[in-house]
């Protein structure tokens, strides 16, 4: 469960713990190629007055394309995440800290897991550190050897 009650919460840390699936809600939208289903761990726990942090860990894959070649490659996401929740006002203005309403019973630590994952998504995915690419001129994969292209030009 990802969304838990305060109440719980005042008793001590809690466990989260998730596999959300391709088509989970949660991470429907986001436009990301899952490969597998993600994998959330963490624990919740009240560390002032209002004030919840959430120490996480996300994992899964995506099935991605290199940026070069084109070939699927997947695209391993594992995040470490420490997430601040408060119900300070003042910590409105931080942009790393949610905030939680006045009148919240929960915290739902799943809108921190989906920016987590819209901010691992790499969109420079290369295959190999020194792929060679796809030749400009006849799209062959340079990978597997030289193209005619970039044979060298006969003496006539
Ligand atoms: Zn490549
Ligand atoms: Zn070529």
């Amino acid at each position: 469960m990802l969304r838990v009650d305060l109440r719980e919460l005042d008793r001590g840390p809690v466990e989260t713990d998730a596999r959300l699936d391709p088509g989970d809600p949660l991470v429907e939208g986001l436009g990301l190629a899952l490969a597998e289903p993600v994998a959330v761990s963490g624990r919740l726990q009240a560390t002032a007055e209002g004030e919840y942090l959430w120490r996480g860990r996300i994992h899964t894959s995506l099935a991605a394309e290199c940026r070069r070649c084109l070939t699927a490659v997947r695209q391993p996401v594992d995040v470490s995440a420490d997430v601040l929740f408060s119900r300070d006002p003042d910590a409105a203005d931080d942009p790393s800290v949610y905030p939680l309403a006045d009148t919240a019973t929960a915290v739902d630590v799943g809108e921190a897991v989906r920016e987590e994952l819209a901010l691992a998504a790499d969109p420079y995915v290369l295959c190999r550190e020194d792929c060679a690419g796809l030749c400009p001129r006849c799209g062959a994969d340079l990978n597997a050897g030289a193209c005619h292209c970039a044979a060298p030009a006969e003496p006539v």
